[in-house]
């Protein structure tokens, strides 16, 4: 730390993003949930020298081009949509426009690591709710909250989703408060809550292009509300980084919004592969909760979590763990391509066969 740094940013920890290896040649990546099929064919065709030569002029400020395919997908006004450098660019906005009152920002104990990071960041209090002893969020703990609510649907790393029934239950007993539903992992099973945005006034919803169309790398996300949310946004947006999308992630972006073949056809497959392992991952006796997302947590009690996830490693297959007394016994896991998962439960296996007893848990 330099002698430079503000004060206030001393004890700040940053987020800790999955490991994303220099070359994946090798390797079974099902880390960071990314989509295990390429972007729909049109972003590759939209890509073109001409482009590329374009790159010496500015990007569109308001990146109307894909903010209207999003609006078009929704059945949205434009003025409904704000996109961004990711949807953690857009969740920074958020946390940086939104603190609700007294600048408390509640959030499930257990969700998405970055909450407690953007609180630190723009001097919100972040207020941890528990969840249930499943695991669920519990709508009826966040009744009257005093503060933004901020819920990832379906939770990661859990995979669990809310009803779109049970986020209106949140949103009609917060009508003073900001209610903020992260959707990155949604469109692998879960209901999205965008059809309420006309009825509550009160609700965000944060989606991106990186999970269900295979964009994580392009870093496009993008949010919907009502159009006084969204300009509150764009106020932030334009006070920070005006052009936060490049040209090339425009394009990219509008392309793969607009091919809804390729979207259903390729989240399908993730939705039936899932449940293909799953079936695979309890014969072998692992608990798995029940997934709504391109990934699933999984236990078992004949080897933890930390173990687990090295001795994958040693089959070059990378997954995510996460320290802690609730977390510690899972691993999460990617759902990949059909053949990456026989890898994974074949090394499982293997795994488990050459457990000794001694190295139970
Ligand atoms: N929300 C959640 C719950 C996530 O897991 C992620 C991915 N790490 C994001 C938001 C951010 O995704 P991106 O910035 O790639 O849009």
């Amino acid at each position: 730390m330099s002698r430079f740094l503000n004060d206030r940013f001393s004890s700040l920890k940053p987020y800790t993003p999955g490991e994303q290896p220099k070359s994946t040649q090798k390797l079974i990546k099902l880390n960071t949930n990314e989509n295990p099929y390429e972007p729909a064919p049109g972003v590759m065709k939209v890509i073109s020298d001409a482009e590329l030569r374009k790159l010496k002029l500015y990007s569109e400020p308001d990146a109307s081009l894909l903010t209207e395919a999003i609006a078009g997908f929704y059945g949205l006004k434009n003025e409904q949509v704000i996109a961004g450098n990711g949807s953690d660019e857009i969740l920074a906005f958020i946390f940086m426009a939104f603190q609700g009152r007294g600048g408390r920002v509640l959030y499930p104990e257990i969700s998405y690591s970055f909450y407690p990071v953007y609180c630190d960041i723009f001097g919100a209090e972040g207020v941890k709710v528990p969840l249930g002893e499943d695991f669920s969020v519990r709508p009826e703990d966040y009744y009257d909250a005093d503060g933004t609510i901020v819920i990832t649907n379906p939770n990661a790393p859990t995979g669990m989703a809310l009803s779109r029934r049970q986020i209106e239950d949140i949103l009609r007993h917060n009508r003073d408060s900001l209610v903020v539903i992260d959707e990155a992992y949604v469109d692998f099973g879960a209901e999205s809550a965008v059809g309420l945005i006309e009825t509550y006034d009160n609700l965000l919803v944060v989606q991106t292009l990186s999970k269900s169309r295979s964009l994580a790398g392009a870093r496009v996300g993008f949010a919907m509300g009502s159009s006084e949310l969204i300009a509150d946004l764009n106020r932030i947006k334009f006070s920070f980084n005006p052009y936060n999308l490049d040209r090339l992630a425009i394009l990219a972006g509008a392309e793969a919004m607009k091919d809804r073949e390729h979207f259903e056809k390729t989240r399908r497959r993730i939705m039936e592969t899932r449940e293909a392992f799953v079936t695979e991952m309890e014969k072998m006796g692992f608990k798995v909760l029940p997934s709504k997302a391109n990934f699933v947590f999984a236990s078992s009690d004949r080897i933890s979590g930390e173990e687990y996830f090295s001795q994958l490693r040693k089959y070059n297959i990378i997954v995510r763990h996460f320290k802690g007394e609730k977390t510690g016994n899972y691993v999460r896991i990617t759902i990949g391509t059909p053949e990456e998962m026989k890898a994974l439960t074949e090394a499982t296996g293997e795994i488990l066969s050459g457990l000794a007893d001694g190295s139970r848990r």
